[in-house]
């Protein structure tokens, strides 16, 4: 049994209360560590620590050049490490051996994005309408920040907001979930090694209520970067506008998957397949609602049962499987309620449907495809975060696109079409924050990517989003000697 402990100024450090909760591993059911229970004062600590840090040479004097020397260096120990941090994920989360290593070897990919990016952030001289005035712009750190994760990829969606909060030259502490805190402190222990003073990274871990709050409210954080539920979401909007400080939302979404009967069918069944069925369909970006053209829905649901039905369910950590736990106990139940309430609206369960309880501690969920779904029915309006799809006929575009918007997120949607009229006729009229034109599901360091509507606020990854832990300092230098007279009105 492992134990861990909070990160808190380069060290590792019991919780102010001494009380620890289990992690269990989503596959066998066994608890495999214990994870510090932090509460309002540990977060005092981390706080303060990042705050120190702020106004340590040690971080301030570095250059912007320097600190992308020290994010290279970081990053190319996640990628020597990144077999070691995979493992991990997969035990504390249930990942895939498949899909996991790699997705750890690119964060390093996301570092050395936001290295190359931290010296290249300068303002601008201002063609002042005041004679006698020098001005320009400059951006300056926002301060501490607190990022604050989900269980479903702690490392991943940490990276997205930390990786430019320090190439901006911010210090952060972060509060990964409840569910899945291991990976994080793991993590934390590379920044050391890495050369980055201490302070600069902070780990606190702990419950919502008990960490994260405080957390949130804490005087000292000036930015809070937030991935997770719409729920929690709401409540640390609300939260962080009691101290005015600003946000970045990744709330979710259920994006619409659209197949057009112009479509090249093969590649469309894979698009939608790993758009809902990858990492067992626990990712904000599922493309959970399949918009498919009357004309052809029979047969491309049938060719996508066929497809998903030979999906391997099982041990994630064995190469082979493609579908593997879900990563929480409620979660598993929210899964199984949403298919239950799918059932009772009188949606056609034309695939799998049920719990898979004699694999691992039974918290397995079968591939499931809804046909018969009609828009207003709650499987196609609420988010499940699981391996479950719900099929919609359209008849034209302006159908597609009517339905694909009528939903309160705004994440992402795909469009499978071979006209480029058409792709970009229905591109330009989603309401969502990504649009994937015969693909699903890529994301990289190098593009914006966030929601409209419910989906959240703000935009992670991409060049601009470095300005989210930014201010923007104007400077105005008169560059004449003398000051007028304050009490002659000019
Ligand atoms: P959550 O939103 O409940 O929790 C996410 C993080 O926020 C956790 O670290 C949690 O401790 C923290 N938190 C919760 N309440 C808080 C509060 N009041 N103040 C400060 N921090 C708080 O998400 P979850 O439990 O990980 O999953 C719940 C639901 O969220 C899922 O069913 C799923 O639908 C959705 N979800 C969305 C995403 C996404 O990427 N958008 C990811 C995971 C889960």
């Amino acid at each position: 049994m492992q134990t861990y402990l909070n990160y808190i100024d380069g060290k590792e450090v019991p919780p102010a209360g001494g009380t620890f909760f289990p992690t269990e591993n989503p596959y066998d059911g066994k608890v495999w560590a214990q994870i510090a229970r932090s509460d309002a004062r540990d977060v005092d600590a981390a706080v303060g620590a990042a705050r120190r840090a702020l106004s340590n040479t040690a971080w301030t004097s570095l250059t912007a050049t320097e600190r992308g020397v020290l994010l290279r260096r970081f990053a190319d120990l996640i990628i020597e490490n990144a077999s070691r941090l995979a493992e991990i994920e997969m035990r504390d989360n249930g990942k895939l051996a498949a899909e996991v290593t790699g997705q750890i070897r690119y964060l390093g990919d996301y570092y050395h994005f936001y290295a190359g990016l931290a010296d290249k952030v300068h303002g601008s001289v201002i063609p002042s309408d005041k004679k006698g005035v020098f001005a320009y712009t400059k951006y300056e750190a926002k301060g501490v920040v607190a990022i604050i994760t989900p269980w479903n990829s702690p490392l991943a969606l940490t990276s997205w907001k930390l990786a430019p909060a320090l190439a901006a030259g911010c210090t952060a502490v972060i509060k990964p979930s409840e569910f899945t805190s291991a990976s994080m402190i793991e993590f934390a222990r590379l920044f050391e090694q890495a050369g980055f003073p201490p302070g600069v990274v902070n780990v606190v871990t702990g419950f919502g209520s008990e960490a994260g709050e405080p957390l949130v409210l804490h005087p000292d954080v000036a930015h809070v970067g937030f991935t997770g539920g719409g729920v929690a979401g709401r409540k640390i909007y609300e939260l962080a506008a009691r101290g005015l400080k600003t946000v970045t939302l990744e709330l979710g979404g259920k994006s619409p998957n659209i197949v057009f009967d112009d479509a090249d069918m093969d590649q469309a069944v894979k698009g939608v397949v790993s758009g809902v069925f990858a990492a067992s369909g626990q990712t904000c970006m599922a493309g959970s609602r399949l918009l498919v053209q009357r004309g052809i829905q029979h047969e491309f649901v049938e060719r996508l049962r066929q497809f998903v039905a030979s999906a391997k369910i099982g041990d994630p950590t064995k190469m082979e499987t493609q579908i593997g736990p879900i990563a929480t106990r409620p979660q598993f139940e929210h899964i199984m309620r949403c298919i239950q309430t799918a059932k009772d609206e009188g949606a056609l369960c034309v695939l799998g449907g049920h719990a898979l309880t004699h694999i691992g501690a039974g918290q397995f969920v079968e591939p499931t495809i809804f046909t018969n779904v009609s828009n207003s029915m709650q499987i196609a309006q609420q988010e499940v975060f699981g391996p479950v799809l719900a099929v919609i006929a359209f008849d034209d575009e302006e159908d597609a696109i009517a339905i694909g918007n009528d939903i309160a997120y705004g994440l992402a949607a795909g469009v499978w079409t071979q006209s480029l009229h058409r792709a970009m006729l229905v591109t330009d009229r989603l309401k969502a924050g990504t649009v994937w034109v015969n693909n699903y599901r890529a994301t990289s360091f190098t593009s914006p990517f966030g929601g409209y509507k419910q989906s959240g606020i703000g935009r992670e990854s991409g060049v601009e989003t470095i300005k989210e832990y930014m201010e923007t300092k104007c400077v105005m230098i008169s560059t004449k000697l003398d000051v007028p007279n304050p009490f002659i009105r000019r």
